[in-house]
């Protein structure tokens, strides 16, 4: 599946807002955000002084494309869910968000394997993970409870998951998953819920938007 390529840096800048889509450069000094806090572009600065209201088509564009760049996922896919979501029992918006919480490199990036969704998403696709003992290589697989995520065999001895091993920290995964820090292998206990995704994000503003 396509993804984007560009300056991520980019993304957050023109949601006015960190998006996290860097792992520790965004806690440090060095976030692009921090240093240019206006949109991207040859016209960015003067976009601050611009005088008038957002209009609501303006706002619910800004989130959706907020939420598709926190998941790192491009128009297409994103539809899906969305028509997905709107099949499901329950609120579009948040049915929305948590079938993309329950994706499989959002869920490895969850348990603390990487430091961003993107990196995660790497991994997952150079086959560094098993789902319920089989190898994977789909980041957009959906896991659901009682699946188990482990570090394939092979990959274990690799410096990268032996200095990641000693970072884990059990108690800061979401308590719908269950991290096993000495096997590196987790559980899924249950669905994630909405108050589990931790960046700001209007959902209504995004059913509004696919709902012109
Ligand atoms: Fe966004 Fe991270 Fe770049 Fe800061 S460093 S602008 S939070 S991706």
């Amino acid at each position: 599946m396509a993804r984007y390529t560009g300056p991520v840096c980019r993304l957050c800048r023109r949601e006015g807002q960190k998006l996290f889509l860097k792992g520790a450069r965004c806690m440090s000094p060095k976030c692009a955000l921090e240093r240019r806090d206006y949109p991207p572009g040859q016209h960015g600065q003067l976009a601050r002084f611009r005088r008038g209201q957002p209009t609501d088509y303006f706002r619910q564009l800004r989130e959706k494309q907020k939420v598709k760049r926190v998941y790192g996922i491009l128009e297409r896919q994103f539809r899906r869910y969305f028509r997905e979501a709107q099949r499901m029992p329950g609120m579009t918006g948040e049915n929305l968000l948590i079938l993309l919480e329950r994706r499989l490199d959002n869920v490895v990036y969850r348990l603390g394997f990487a430091d961003s969704r993107a990196q995660a998403r790497q991994l997952v696709q150079h086959g560094h993970f098993t789902l319920n003992g089989r190898r994977v290589t789909i980041p957009s697989i959906l896991v659901k409870p009682g699946d188990i995520i482990s570090v394939r065999e092979g990959s274990r001895g690799r410096t990268y998951f032996k200095e990641r091993a000693e970072m884990l920290d059990e108690r800061s995964v979401p308590d719908w998953l269950s991290l096993d820090v000495a096997n590196l292998s987790a559980r899924v206990l249950a669905f994630p819920r909405r108050d589990h995704v931790d960046i700001p994000i209007n959902e209504q503003l995004v059913v509004e938007f696919y709902s012109r």
